[in-house]
């Protein structure tokens, strides 16, 4: 089944172990599907306020037979290559959904869609589908787009986006603040989430223009009457901070990982009695 070992470099340093593991990969995954070494972990969304969990992300892992977990970054990126990522992604979709339907009223679940799904003329199709095919209410959908996927403002993302919201699937604009047209896309789709991309979350202490552009994007979402989730929120300074901003909805790592079992967050850091006495030294609520 394996191709023969090329026995040279590539022009651009490609090792040929690399090569294989990219070709052998795109083809190991499309049997993977039917083998079962997909699977999704869910990961908590939090509200900034009260601290109780209102949904869960969907994230797509691969457990491959050899080579272990493959991170989404890689496989992904190849599926969207190959055009697996129609398949993938209707799997995701359903499964996600599926699963949501089992939790309690009134959590959601964030389904991440690639732009090459969103390219389709069947995408919105697929969202029904797996809508009825699970019984899962649509205002407890929601679906998560990054900027590029949106770049182009074809006619076909376009009507993409405009069939979901007339089906009443929220839309939430991911990793915002990554790509190129930020604010011509704010003006062009009435979102229902912005979320603050990590890496200015990551800096926010630190650094002070990254804190300047995350009070910026709140300030944005506040002005719009969006709602803005900050992620890959580790540290309880960060926590602090973005509460302190009017930051909507948290999500990372310090309130919970990405788990096989959709896990409620039970116990908000920012209870703790540490945290409490932290936020008063700092004065001022959000
Ligand atoms: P994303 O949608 O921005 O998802 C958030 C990523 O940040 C996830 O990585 C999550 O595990 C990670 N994360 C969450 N909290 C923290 C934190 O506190 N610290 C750090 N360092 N990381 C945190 P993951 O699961 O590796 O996914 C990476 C990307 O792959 C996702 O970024 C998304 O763009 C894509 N992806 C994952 N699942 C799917 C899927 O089902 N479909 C599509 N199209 N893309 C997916
Ligand atoms: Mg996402
Ligand atoms: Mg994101
Ligand atoms: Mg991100």
């Amino acid at each position: 089944r394996r191709t023969k070992r090329h026995a040279y470099l590539r022009a651009d340093g490609t090792s040929p172990e690399e090569i294989r593991s990219g070709e052998h990969l795109a083809r190991d995954m499309r049997e993977a599907l039917g083998r079962n070494e997909f699977y999704l972990a869910f990961q908590a969304q939090v509200d900034a306020r009260t601290g109780e969990t209102t949904g869960f992300e969907a994230l797509a892992r691969w457990h491959h037979p050899e080579q272990g977990p493959i991170s989404p970054e890689i496989f992904i990126g190849l599926a969207e290559a190959t055009g697996f990522i129609h398949e993938l992604g209707r799997w995701v979709l359903i499964e996600a959904c599926r699963k949501a339907k089992a939790w309690p009223w009134p959590l959601r679940v964030a389904v991440n869609v690639s732009p090459v799904q969103l390219e389709s003329p069947d995408f919105p199709l697929s969202v029904e589908a797996a809508l009825a095919e699970s019984g899962l209410p649509v205002e407890r959908l929601e679906i998560e787009v990054t900027e590029s996927a949106l770049l182009g403002n074809t006619e076909q993302v376009v009507l993409a986006i405009d069939r979901l919201k007339a089906l009443g699937v929220a839309i939430a604009l991911d990793d915002f603040g990554t790509g190129w047209s930020s604010l011509a896309t704010l003006q062009r789709f009435r979102f229902d989430r912005l979320k603050i991309d990590r890496t200015f979350v990551e800096r926010m202490e630190y650094d002070t223009r990254s804190l300047a552009i995350v009070r910026a994007v709140l300030n944005l979402g506040y002005a719009l009457d969006v709602p803005v989730t900050a992620e890959g929120v580790e540290q309880l300074g960060q926590l602090v901070a973005l509460r302190q901003m009017g930051c909507t909805e948290i999500q990372g790592f310090l309130l919970g990982r990405p788990e096989v079992e959709a896990t409620l967050v039970t116990m908000a850091p920012w209870n703790a009695r540490s945290v409490a006495g932290m936020e008063d030294g700092r004065g001022g609520g959000a």
